[in-house]
Formats: structure tokens, C-alpha cells, sequence
């Protein structure tokens, strides 16, 4: 019979295997789900900041209130059936002693037979100077709560603003970065502030929303005719203005100094550039290609037994030792969770472990106005029905029932009434220490 994730150990009793998962993201919640299936009888454990998984790409939906964030992430108690999930954050490593250390409430560790790591990355401001002063990044629910929320609240200043310059200044939105996540936020704050206008009543300043972009043309994972396509309908239909081949030299609390020169006031600023190494795999000893874990072709870290990675924290060669490596990817690390998982199960068995090898079926963004574009099976795709292939796709994906029920009523809810305009304040009652003079403020003043 199969090993069904039993060891041995020195004294000859047998025990369930160890098998410790790091990350609640794609990657490691998939990964989960298998080993239960492959391994009935092993201890699995998820460690993860939060107990939810969030599905990133609809985080840009939740910025300009096209659905509630409490959609866009599943509980992932609610996603297993045997796993025990750990709301802690690990800390540290020790790839000799084989124990993960981590902090919750207090600090704790866990021993393992088997470590997969799925830690994915994180938002780095650091790529253009005050960026991480005076930017908002768009990593996390919490980011696009707090961008929504800016949103609001600049609205509501500009409605009780005297000076027209000041009121411009609020009124203007800078996103930097033209790649899908700059894209899909510039669409959906463009497409909120049209819908949101007429209960500003006495705003009469212009709304601008401006996609600063390096590349030549939007969206370079696309082909060019898809990023002009792109461009040309969200400057013609949305109001976007893009400004292509321009780069962010200096981010301050007036706004962006670009290039060349020339500089945009603006009382928002976006960033959907530049990812950083999470700081654990920075901890690990083993080797690193640009901030990522190296691994072999079948996720194993070389050198180091027992571990494994996955997601956008490993930079894992696709398809063999020579193969590029895997881009960081919801699609590739959905792929590459259940593929660990595999091999994870091959390797109590005895059995040799399979390369991981994905092809990929085509990219979709949503652009704002109900249309999208996409390439897919080699196919270019633009407007109103990719829009709705693009929401039939997530439905599909988003993870547990419920969660596909309450963003496909949301979705329609949207579609009939107008946008919540509601300006939440996260302030709880006498709570001096947790109040905030602001709860908007990110250090960054008017003009
Ligand atoms: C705004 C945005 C839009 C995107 N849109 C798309 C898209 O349209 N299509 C697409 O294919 N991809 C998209 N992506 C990329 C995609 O989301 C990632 O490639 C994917 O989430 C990677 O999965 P992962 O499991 O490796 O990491 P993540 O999903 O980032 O999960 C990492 C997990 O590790 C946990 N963690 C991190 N450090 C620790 C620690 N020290 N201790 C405990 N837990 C820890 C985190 O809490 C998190 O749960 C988008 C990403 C963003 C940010």
C-alpha cells in the first residue's frame, strides 16, 4: 500500500509525517488542499499572517467599491478540511534543526519533516525616491480600503474647498505604472468618481486621473495593438490621461516630478510598481536569483532536504533546468501548489518527482467601462465580451461557494445602483491610543 504520510522514526514507532506550509496566498492554500487528498495521514499545518487567502486580482475592484473587500479574500479555515491553519507570522528558519519559528500572540516553533514555502513578495516603494512616504501602494485589502477611502475623502475636501488650485490638487490622481494592476485601478477610479460625481454637487473642479508609464505603450505583457486598444479607450471613453515613455523621478507631497523636467500636482499618488524580496527568504540559506528562492525544476530547494517552494517568492525554471523562470503569476502559482503538493507525496513513496512545466492560456484585464482586453489561445480579444469572460473566469476561480454567490449578486447589485460613497472611518469609540489624527494620513500635506 502507498505511504500515506507516515514515518518511522529511530525508535521504530511510527508517527504522521510533519508538513509545515508558510503562506495563505495561491500557492500555498492550493498546495494544502492537495497534500490532504495525497497524504490523509500526515500533520499539515498552514502558518499565515492572515487566516485569509485574497485573491489579488480583484483587489482594483474593491478600490473603486465595485464589490466589498470582505469578497475578495476566503477564510482559510473555511477552504480545509484536515489542515490546521495558524494566524502567526514566521520569523525565522532553522533548515538544520528542521523548526520554523513564528510569532503570534508570543513567540512558539514547529518542527518539520517536510517546509514548502509560499511566502510570496512584497510592494517595495523604494524604486523611486518618496515613494514610500507619499504613494499608496496596492498590495493588500487593507491598501485598497485605504485608497477607496483617500478617494472619498478627497472628494469630500474638494466639495468644502475655496481655492480652485487646491481643489484641482485634490481632485487629480496619479497612478504610477501602466502594467494590469495600473491599468485595471486607473479604470475603476475613473469609472468611481464618474458614478460618484453627482452627490458632489457643488464640486466643479475637473477630475483627473493620469497613468504615468516607462514603456511605449500600456500594458506590456500584451501585445502593442492591445495596449493602444487600451489606451485609446480609456483616454476617449474613461477621461484617463496616459502619459507613455515617462518616468517618475521624485515622489513628494505636492506630487510627482517626472522626467525631463516637468512635474504633476496631485493630491493622490499610486503606485502599482516595484516588488521586494519578502524578508524571511532573504533569511534563508540557500541560493537566491533576484530576491527569489532558486529552485530545481521540481520545487525542491537544492541543497537543503525537507524544503520546497512555490509562488512568487521562488524563482522556479519552467519546464526543465533551462527553462526561464516562472513569471509571479496567480495562474502559475495555482499551478505550482498542487504540483508541490505531488511531489511532496511522490517523495514518501520513493517514487522520482515531476518537473513542473505550465504553458500558459492567456492573460485578461478588466479596463474600466465594462470592457477588458485579453489574449487568449493565441486569440486578441477587446470590449464588452471579454469583460464578461473575464468575470465568468473569476467566478470560476474565486475559492468556496459562498464567496462565488456573494461577488456574483455584488456584481449585478453594481451594475443597478450607484457606488457607496461611504467614508469609512476605522476609529473606535474612546479608543485614544488606536485613534488617528487622520485616518488617511500617509505623511503627506496640501501644496
Ligand atoms: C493588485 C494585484 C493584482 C494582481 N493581478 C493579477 C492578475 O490579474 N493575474 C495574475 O495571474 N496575477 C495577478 N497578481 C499576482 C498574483 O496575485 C500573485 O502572483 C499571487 O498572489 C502569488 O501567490 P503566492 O501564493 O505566491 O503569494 P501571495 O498570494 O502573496 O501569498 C503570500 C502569503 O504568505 C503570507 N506571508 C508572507 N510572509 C509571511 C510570514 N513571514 N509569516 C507568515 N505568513 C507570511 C501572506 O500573508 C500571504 O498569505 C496580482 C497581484 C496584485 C498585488
Amino acid at each position: 500500500m502507498k505511504n500515506q504520510g507516515i514515518l518511522t522514526g529511530a525508535d521504530g514507532e511510527e508517527r504522521p509525517a510533519r508538513i509545515l506550509i508558510v503562506g495563505g496566498g495561491f500557492a500555498g492554500a492550493t498546495a494544502a488542499r492537495h497534500l490532504e487528498r495525497r497524504l490523509p495521514k500526515a500533520e499539515i499545518r498552514l502558518l499565515s499572517s492572515e487566516n485569509y487567502l485574497t485573491y489579488n486580482p480583484l483587489l482594483a475592484e474593491v478600490v473603486g467599491a465595485s464589490v466589498l473587500p470582505g469578497h475578495v479574500v476566503a477564510p482559510l479555515r473555511q477552504m480545509f478540511r484536515r489542515t490546521r491553519v495558524h494566524q502567526v507570522d514566521v520569523t525565522a528558519i532553522d533548515t538544520a534543526e528542521r523548526r520554523v519559528a513564528y510569532r503570534g500572540l508570543g513567540p512558539g516553533s514547529f518542527r518539520y519533516d517536510h517546509l514548502l514555502i509560499a511566502c510570496g513578495s512584497r510592494a517595495s516603494l523604494e524604486l523611486v525616491p518618496g515613494m514610500a512616504e507619499h504613494a499608496l501602494p496596492l498590495k493588500s485589502v487593507g491598501d485598497a480600503l485605504h485608497l477607496r477611502n483617500r478617494i472619498v475623502a478627497r472628494l469630500e475636501e474638494a466639495e468644502l474647498e475655496p481655492d480652485p488650485e487646491m481643489r484641482r490638487w485634490l481632485t487629480t490622481f496619479v497612478i504610477i505604472g501602466g502594467g494590469f494592476s495600473g491599468v485595471e485601478v486607473a479604470g475603476e477610479i475613473s469609472d468611481f468618481v464618474a458614478a460618484s460625481r453627482r452627490w458632489y454637487r457643488h464640486l466643479d473642479a475637473p477630475v483627473r486621473v493620469i497613468i504615468v508609464h516607462g514603456g511605449a505603450h500600456l500594458m506590456p505583457e500584451l501585445p502593442v495593438k492591445l495596449g493602444r486598444f487600451t489606451e485609446r479607450k480609456l483616454t476617449r471613453r474613461a477621461g484617463v490621461e496616459v502619459l507613455l515613455n515617462t518616468r517618475g523621478t521624485r515622489v513628494d507631497a505636492r506630487g510627482i516630478e517626472l522626467g525631463g523636467g516637468t512635474r504633476l500636482d496631485a493630491g493622490t499618488i499610486v503606485s502599482t510598481v516595484g516588488t521586494g524580496s519578502n524578508p524571511l527568504i532573504d533569511r534563508i540559506p540557500a541560493e537566491k536569483l533576484r530576491g527569489r528562492l532558486r529552485t530545481a525544476p521540481d520545487l525542491s530547494v537544492p541543497g537543503v532536504s525537507g524544503l520546497w517552494a512555490v509562488g512568487d517568492c521562488a524563482a522556479i525554471p519552467n519546464g526543465g533546468d533551462d527553462g526561464p523562470p516562472c513569471p509571479p503569476t496567480a495562474q502559475f502559482a495555482l499551478r505550482q501548489g498542487p504540483q508541490a503538493a505531488a511531489n511532496i507525496a511522490r517523495s514518501f513513496r520513493g517514487q522520482p518527482t515531476r518537473l513542473f512545466a505550465y504553458r500558459p492560456k492567456g492573460l485578461m484585464s478588466a479596463i474600466g467601462h465594462n470592457r477588458a482586453v485579453a489574449r487568449v489561445f493565441g486569440l486578441n480579444l477587446s470590449g464588452f465580451i471579454p469583460w464578461l469572460l473575464w468575470r465568468g473566469f473569476y467566478l470560476l476561480y474565486i475559492p468556496t461557494m459562498a464567496r462565488k454567490v456573494r461577488l456574483f449578486l455584488e456584481w449585478n447589485w453594481a451594475m443597478f445602483f450607484p457606488p457607496d460613497i461611504a467614508h469609512l472611518r476605522f476609529v473606535r469609540t474612546g479608543g485614544a491610543a488606536d485613534r488617528p489624527a487622520n485616518p488617511d494620513s500617509s505623511g503627506d500635506a496640501a501644496p
